[in-house]
């Protein structure tokens, strides 16, 4: 039996705003991933299904890699230019806007001032860590293994289980596929597996969609991927701290694209001794900061005290306004230090 464990209250206000609203504006996260787009497209389809006119609005492009997701063609992009009106017609339009996958204005660029600013009430369903007090009705749950987890909870709670067809099934399966590395990570909660059961129900192919939304590499990404771990890793110990760092030249020499570093961060934490890792990122206009940890490090606080960031308490990130050198001097003069062990903290995790 999956618990109910959404606050009842909440979803009961969740339904007076919606019989109140047949306009709705759904959005996520800028580069969105699996579980951004999953949430949003799986909720578009059940408010339509609801008769709602659902729109989806995001803040820039999603990857080719998830082009595979069921009504993608639907969503409307923020930053291309000529859909601007259309974006700013439906918000003013909009009786109710569902903000997903994310806690803070910023993480949705310059759509997160419209969003701010549209009449309408906000409603964030979202599993990051500490969302701002900028949202009228909150469904946050930072122990779940992903908003699709979540938005499934709340159809289930909301008896809407039969609007769950094998489209929103993909969509939910792939946020929380994704979202916990094929269920490697975030995912000990046993409800999680029987509504993956659920799901497959739905008659989705889970080999098919984990080739579709996983093995998406180049052969340019995988050799970026092998340079990086051969020649730019650093691992710093007793602490257990990797850090990479990849610069505009790296990335250009091996024609990066955006997508291609997907999951490097997560390889250094396949060595015993390492318990955190850093990855740097030097993007266009600013240094990209991505942190992984294992058990009870808070890389979620390390990226939101550092780099203006958050996430997770395991997975989080960050945007440095500055350069790379600046940023890894941050890491090793502040943070590495402060990871440093005291006799009673082991530098591994025990049975890991
Ligand atoms: P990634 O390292 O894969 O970009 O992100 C890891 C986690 O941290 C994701 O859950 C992502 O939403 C969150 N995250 C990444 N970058 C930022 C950021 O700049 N600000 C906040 N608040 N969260 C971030
Ligand atoms: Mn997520």
């Amino acid at each position: 039996m999956i618990r109910s464990v959404i606050n009842q209250e909440a979803l009961d206000r969740l339904f007076q705003l919606l019989d109140q609203a047949d306009n709705v504006v759904l959005t996520c996260h800028r580069s969105p991933d699996g579980d951004a787009l999953g949430s949003v497209l799986a909720l578009r389809r059940v408010l339509a299904q609801l008769g709602k006119n659902a729109n989806v609005v995001i803040p820039d492009r999603y990857p080719a890699t998830l082009a595979f997701l069921p009504t993608v063609n639907q969503i409307i992009t923020f930053v291309e230019a000529s859909k601007q009106p259309v974006v700013e017609r439906l918000l003013d339009q909009a009786q109710l806007i569902f903000c997903l996958d994310f806690n803070s204005m910023q993480r949705i660029d310059t759509l997160g001032p419209l969003i701010s600013n549209a009449k309408a009430p906000k409603v964030l369903i979202d599993h990051h860590e500490r969302p701002e007090p900028v949202f009228d009705l909150c469904f946050s749950y930072p122990e779940m293994s992903s908003t699709c987890e979540l938005v499934y909870r709340i159809l289930m709670q909301s008896r809407m289980l039969p609007l769950i067809d094998k489209p929103v099934a993909i969509c939910l399966y792939v946020g929380m596929m994704t979202d916990t590395g094929n269920f490697t990570y975030s995912c000990e909660d046993p409800d999680l597996y029987e509504i993956q059961a659920s799901l497959m129900r739905r008659k989705i192919n889970k080999q098919q969609l984990f080739a579709q939304a996983m093995n998406t590499f180049s052969e340019h990404s995988l050799r970026l991927q092998g340079y990086a771990l051969d020649r730019k890793m650093t691992i710093h110990q007793p602490q257990g701290v990797a850090v990479i760092t990849l610069d505009q030249e790296e990335l250009l020499r091996y024609k990066y694209q955006r997508g291609d570093t997907e999951g490097l961060v997560n390889r250094p934490l396949s060595m015993p001794a390492v318990r955190c890792s850093i990855f740097v990122r030097q993007d266009p206009e600013i240094v990209k900061i991505s942190c992984r940890s294992k058990g009870d490090l808070d890389v979620s606080r390390i990226c939101s005290r550092y780099f203006g960031g958050g996430g997770h308490i395991n997975a989080a990130g960050g945007d440095f306004k500055g350069t790379i050198q600046q940023a890894l001097h941050i890491i090793e003069h502040e943070i590495i230090p402060e990871l440093t062990p005291t006799e009673k903290q082991p530098t591994t995790i025990p049975n890991e």
